[in-house]
């Protein structure tokens, strides 16, 4: 499965990638081995202390370790692009059901059934019922940041999702006394169309969208989230679990 439309996504990351990314020259054997023995015993002792010691900076503190920080994001910038094969599987969603099945990183997973917790309580709140539908645009999709071609999408890692909207089915019985009448009906939020709509049903819609993203933010659930604030995100939200932190949603 893959996006259907091109996506910037995760360019924001890739600007600020030389924030985690040290390279540690390659230095042969041979090199160290004709090194004085006053060089290269503190050579040696200095490398040993980096190497046990180092770890990307990439994270603020309090973040938990995520089992994909280690696998490398540099990649050629031409040619195949090889994506690490990661344990990945079907998922359709348990809380609020996807309306295509996803295809994402096993640890991605929990994630994603905490967004759609997220989303059934913001829905309740706001229209009296959880969505039928997630609408997505993909996630699994084994490609290089179309404008870093030096580093692989997260998607690349079924390790990222795009949220296009929700789908809406009709409320009925007594939590419909409860919903204005307009809201009562079927109906489709879109980040698209209603992120920044201020009237009619469509101001509702534009409220249940920036509650839900600003619970997204405060918990952290992801570790870069882009949304209409980010270039080429004006159709939907970005989420993956890559090791930077990175919010870009609100203008
Ligand atoms: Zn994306």
């Amino acid at each position: 499965m893959s996006a259907s439309k091109p996506s910037l996504c995760s360019e924001f990351a890739a600007k600020r990638s030389d924030l985690w990314q040290v390279q540690i020259p390659a230095l042969p054997g041979s090199s160290i081995r004709r090194m004085p023995v006053s060089i290269r015993v503190p050579w040696l002792a200095a490398a040993f202390v980096v190497l046990v010691s180092w770890t990307p900076p990439v994270l603020a503190d309090g973040d938990e370790r995520y089992p994909l920080d280690d696998l490398p994001r540099v990649i050629e910038p031409r040619g195949k692009v090889r994506c690490p094969n990661v344990p990945k599987k079907k998922y359709r969603g348990d809380v609020v059901r996807f309306r295509r099945p996803v295809y994402i990183y096993e640890g991605f997973e929990a994630r994603l059934r905490r967004f759609e917790e997220l989303v059934r309580d913001t829905a309740v709140e706001v229209y009296g019922r959880a969505p039928r539908r997630i609408r997505h645009l993909g996630t699994y999709n084994c490609r290089r940041i179309r404008r870093w071609p030096t580093f692989l999408s997260e998607h690349g890692l079924a390790n990222a999702i795009d949220i296009e909207g929700f789908d809406f089915g009709r409320v009925r019985g007594r939590r419909a006394k409860d919903v204005p009448r307009r809201l009562r009906r079927a109906f489709e939020v879109r980040v698209e169309d209603h992120w920044n709509a201020d009237r009619g049903p469509g101001a509702e819609h534009s409220r249940f969208l920036r509650l839900l993203a600003q619970r997204v933010i405060d918990e952290r659930l992801f570790r870069v989230i882009l949304g209409p604030a980010e270039a080429g995100h004006h159709n939907h939200f970005h989420f993956d679990m890559s090791p930077w932190n990175i919010v870009n949603v609100f203008e």
